[in-house]
């Protein structure tokens, strides 16, 4: 069967735990981020873990890319915990609108067309400052466009950023 279209990304706790965490304690002059781990069943993508840098990221102020060794253990820990596979990315832009570059569209469409990865679609979550505080943006990028989705799950621990 194939999957339809993504219309809404769920983080679950433990994902979004993740990335607090790692913004808590970023750099906030350069970028940060990681690998989305979950399932995607009908038109929503259910993120259940989200990836760390990684010490061999390369993290500028305006580029972010992952650490692959980094990512594939923690996609293989993912699998055997509840078989969650590779979904998308998440990233932050720490001095500007969490929208995705040309560069984040540049990339998101190579992994797209990568017979090997077989990817349906593709999702971002991207972070950028709003006041002290962060923005959580969602993207699905799918036959060549970038759309924004909702995203749920963050009521719990918006108030705490
Ligand atoms: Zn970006």
């Amino acid at each position: 069967m194939t999957p339809r279209s993504v219309t809404a990304v769920h983080l679950a706790q433990e994902a979004l735990r993740v990335i607090t965490d790692e913004l808590r304690t970023a750099d906030r002059t350069r970028e940060t981020g990681g690998i989305l781990l979950g399932h995607h069943v009908h038109d929503t993508v259910t993120v259940q873990h989200a990836g760390t840098p990684g010490p061999e990221a390369v993290q500028t102020s305006t580029y972010f890319l992952r650490d692959r060794a980094h990512a594939q253990t923690l996609a293989d820990h993912a699998y055997a915990q509840d078989h969650s596979v590779w979904i998308g990315e998440w990233h932050t832009h720490p001095t500007s609108r969490p929208v995705p570059s040309s560069r984040d569209a540049a990339t998101y469409h190579q992994l797209l067309n990568d017979p090997e990865l077989a990817f349906h679609s593709f999702i971002a979550v991207i972070v950028g400052p709003r006041g002290p505080h962060w923005n959580i943006t969602a993207w699905t990028c799918q036959n060549n466009t970038i759309t924004q989705v909702a995203l749920h799950g963050l009521q719990h621990q918006s108030r705490h950023w």
